[in-house]
């Protein structure tokens, strides 16, 4: 089972930001759950937050008996990243917050 630190390095790689070193004109090499990887820059993938978070559902989903990614983590509807719901944040009708936005959502009040 990937924790949330495994989940978002997959994440933020879907979404283009990883740490990236340039090795050559084309090619660049990544770490992902410290393997090392190298590939075309033009073949890093450059997902919308909500694109990337499909993937991570996808995989919550398909595999929930195989409990590859729990499916307590959760992305935040104001900054996007991803967070553990059973830890922290928390809900205001259809939106989920992480728990530095949703502190925030309620010092707004
Ligand atoms: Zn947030």
């Amino acid at each position: 089972m990937l924790n949330l630190e495994q989940t978002k390095e997959l994440y933020d790689l879907l979404r283009g930001e990883s740490e990236v070193n340039i090795k050559s004109n084309k090619e660049v090499e990544f770490e992902i759950n410290k393997s090392k990887f190298y590939t075309k820059k033009s073949h890093l993938p450059r997902m919308t937050d909500e694109q990337a978070f499909l993937v991570i559902y996808i995989l919550q989903e398909a595999y929930r008996f195989e409990e590859f990614i729990p499916d307590h983590y959760e992305i935040c509807s104001q900054c996007g990243e991803l967070y553990d719901s059973e830890l922290e944040g928390g809900t205001t009708g259809d939106e989920m917050y992480c728990g530095d936005c949703y502190t925030e959502e309620e010092n707004e009040d």
